[in-house]
């Protein structure tokens, strides 16, 4: 098969033949139709991430076809269309158990534990716990969406910030995932204000439902707009960027008892990240981790995909073929670009 690999961290990736991958007995290789490109895949190349041996492929926000099927796999088989989250779950570890199969203590995510999707084929673990039917008439390159930045951005502002209509939504970070979750918040009858640094990334925010934007650019105290543009701070903020300083500005936005979720990832050397956290007790704050999303609470997030209250459809603004990736792979770091870009493993496209 063609995949994307890297043999160095930070150095280029490049275009290659691989083995094609087997299936494990509980497991599948997917046929990749569409693969997203996503911030994490560039930590993940920068060496941010533990899990990764070289030589790599990056990849883990895919759909495709079933290309194969391990002896022990019963609900699926080649040819049906198929996409998974990025934590990829054993199915019966006590927090499995418990359904919390987003923090499953013996995950796997293609792209980091294993190879990754920017490639032809992919292995896939459990697949009986893992896999997502996509419907017919959702496309590959939107539902590759659903299993990273859609998915996470639901599971951080239905399931874990728990949006009510009438709240007030703050999104620092307006990328796939902060793009996501203002479009998630406002169908959710939420008033969204979206901070980014990019004019592009704010328009977009205002076209997915965002009431107001703040370009932090030029707005040195984001967290003091935020309080100004809500009478008193957000209910919910997110960080889906995974900064220090819009980590702070999302928890100093809040209004008393309001629900910090951290959706961006906090690479730092030593592993930690400081939080305003006298606020967060003077204030009876909440601060909550978002992990991806577990297989089986797709189904109500489908549904609203499937009535075009969700639209993902929208955030994918290019589509490029596997010879582009590496390049559009480097780039992610210096200028994230407003939007989302999918790969095509099987495109002629460069
Ligand atoms: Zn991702
Ligand atoms: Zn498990």
């Amino acid at each position: 098969m063609r995949a994307v690999v890297f043999e160095r961290y930070g150095e280029p990736a490049e275009v290659r033949e691989l083995p094609d991958p087997r299936p494990a007995p509980h497991g599948v290789v997917v046929r990749v139709e569409a693969t997203g490109l996503c911030r994490s895949d560039w930590h993940g190349w920068q060496g941010h991430d533990p899990d990764i041996t070289l030589p790599h492929v990056p990849g883990h926000e895919l759909a495709g076809v079933v290309e194969a099927a391990g002896d022990r796999v019963t609900a699926w088989r080649p040819g049906d269309r198929v996409t998974v989250p990025f934590v990829c779950a054993c199915g019966s570890c006590p927090s499995c158990a418990a359904g919390d199969h987003q923090v499953c203590e013996r995950q796997t995510q293609p792209g980091f534990t294993h190879w990754g999707s920017f490639a032809q084929y992919v292995a896939l673990d459990h697949a009986d716990v893992n896999l997502v039917a996509v419907p017919e008439d959702l496309s590959y390159a939107t539902a590759a969406s659903l299993g990273c930045r859609f998915a996470t951005a639901f599971r951080a502002v239905v399931q874990q910030g728990r949006v009510a209509a009438g709240e007030w939504v703050a999104v620092h970070g307006c990328g796939g995932v902060g793009l996501s979750a203002v479009m998630i918040a406002a169908a959710s009858g939420a008033r969204v204000v979206a901070v980014d640094v990019s004019p592009a990334a704010l328009e977009l925010a205002r076209e997915f439902g965002a009431a107001h934007v703040v370009d932090a650019s030029v707005t040195p105290d984001t967290a003091a707009a935020v309080l100004e543009l809500t009478g008193g701070g957000a209910h919910l903020s997110l960080d889906a960027l995974g900064s220090p300083v819009t980590c702070a500005a999302s928890v100093n936005g809040l209004r008393r008892r309001g629900r910090h979720v951290q959706v961006g990832l906090l690479p730092s050397p030593d592993g930690t990240t400081p939080v305003p956290m006298a606020r967060a007790i003077a204030l009876e704050l909440e601060l909550l981790g978002s992990h991806g999303m577990a297989a089986h609470t797709y189904p109500p997030m489908l549904e609203l995909v499937r009535a075009g209250v969700l639209r993902p459809d929208l955030l994918v603004t290019s589509t490029i073929g596997l010879d582009a990736a590496p390049a559009a792979l480097a780039a992610l770091g210096a200028a994230p670009g407003a939007g989302v870009t999918v790969v095509e493993p099987w495109s002629g496209r460069a």
